[in-house]
């Protein structure tokens, strides 16, 4: 059997660096998920923890439900071969509840990043209530943690939404595409749920996941700009407590047009959103049967990439990049959403930054900023935003031994 890759290892293994009994089984569960084909007895030798020890933290982790043991394969030596271990991934899984445009996603995935299960539901955006949208969200994790692999423990419910988040209090503010939402709380969630409950920004868990992959591990400073149905942004950079986040919930409400009139849904007049989002272009467009839905509309623009005139969405994105690198200065530029998704469009945009930004400014310091268009789907925001509820099941686990203070 293939071991399979765990995704956010660092991420996980900043809880457990502290030398000494405290952590050890946190320690052992990592250096299991990283190794190729690992023994008690390698373990053993490797981390030089007595092999007695070893042999009870790997039971405990085998009756935790987060490894298990397997004959090798291949029996290269005489005699009994020694059991491999491995990470089992459904051990542990957590509940996602993401938007997609005005579209409700609820999704399972284990601590290898497979989805397991998912759900979608059109919800009507512009009428729908708190109670009935939190009454919704509790039906459909209630329904998910009922059909859960058998054996596996729920790390949680991590919510991971558009506009404006208040991690730490749990509150959605502020999400334009959900007018009635607004100031919603999910204390009552975690109560009626009787598991732990998460808010997170969306655009840092994509980033979270991205950064964490190895082909970003050449990047110490990542933009990760979405041009969707609204304009969004979140910045990391590596340092040496791992990544630091900045996340940019209002960079859709700045203005790079003074004499724009574009009136944005917060009240403010020229916002780049209202120039360049896709809810502005659709209400723009003659043809209002195409749908608003990102996913759909990126179906859209593949049959029909000429559908408006793109100079003045790419010149004011390209300025608003501008204005953002000269700021951040990150050495890659991340644009997810439908529209980078088209390798038309995309093109268009580098050339038309690589000439209102060239690397030989100045100001830039030579220094090149590369323009890539993000994952397509949400598997990066699922892994991200499942990683949060992870790390503090793993940190109970990993640092909760009864072995801890041998
Ligand atoms: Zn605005």
């Amino acid at each position: 059997m293939k071991t399979q890759q765990i995704p956010m290892l660092d991420f996980y293994s900043s809880l457990f660096m502290q030398e000494g009994p405290i952590g050890r089984k946190g320690r052992v569960f990592m250096r299991i998920c990283g190794s190729e084909h690992p023994t008690r007895k390698r373990l053993a030798q490797e981390m030089m923890i007595r092999p007695a020890t070893i042999s009870d933290l790997v039971l405990e982790l085998v009756q935790d439900g987060l490894v298990r043991e397997s004959r090798p394969e291949q029996i290269t030596q005489k005699g009994r071969p020694e059991l491999v271990l491995s990470p089992n991934p459904t051990g542990l899984t957590a509940i996602i509840i993401n938007t997609v445009s005005r579209t409700l996603h609820c999704t399972v995935v284990d601590l290898a990043g497979n989805v397991l299960m998912r759900e979608r539901r059109e919800l009507d955006a512009d009428q729908i209530e708190p109670d009935e949208f939190l009454e919704l969200l509790c039906l459909l994790c209630i329904s998910m943690r009922q059909n859960l692999p058998h054996g596996s423990r729920l790390a949680g419910v991590v919510l991971s939404l558009a506009g404006i988040v208040d991690e730490e209090a749990r509150i959605w503010r502020y999400a334009a595409h959900w007018p009635n939402l607004g100031n919603l709380s999910f204390d009552t969630l975690e109560q009626t749920l009787g598991c732990r409950v998460l808010l997170a920004k969306n655009l840092k868990c994509e980033l979270r996941a991205r950064m964490d992959r190895a082909e970003a591990s050449a990047y110490q400073r990542i933009l990760l700009l979405h041009w969707g149905y609204g304009v969004g942004a979140a910045f990391a950079r590596r340092g040496a407590n791992g990544l630091d986040y900045v996340g940019h919930g209002e960079v859709g409400h700045i203005s790079v047009d003074l004499s724009s009139t574009a009136v944005c849904k917060c009240g403010l007049t020229g916002c780049i959103e209202a120039e360049i989002g896709l809810w502005a272009i659709l209400a723009r467009l003659e043809d209002q049967t195409i749908p608003a839905e990102e996913w759909s509309f990126e179906e859209v623009l593949r049959a029909t990439p000429h559908l408006t005139d793109w100079d003045r969405p790419i010149d004011l994105l390209a300025m608003t990049l501008r204005n953002l690198t000269l700021t951040l200065g990150p050495d890659q530029c991340v644009i997810t959403g439908p529209f980078t998704q088209n390798a038309e469009l995309l093109n268009r945009l580098r050339q038309r930054f690589t000439e209102i930004a060239p690397a030989s400014a100045v100001s830039f310091g030579g220094r090149n900023v590369e323009i890539v268009a993000g994952a397509p789907g949400i598997q990066d925001e699922l892994i991200g935003a499942a990683a949060l509820v992870f790390r503090e099941e793993l940190a109970e686990i990993g640092i909760g031994s009864a072995l801890a203070e041998e």
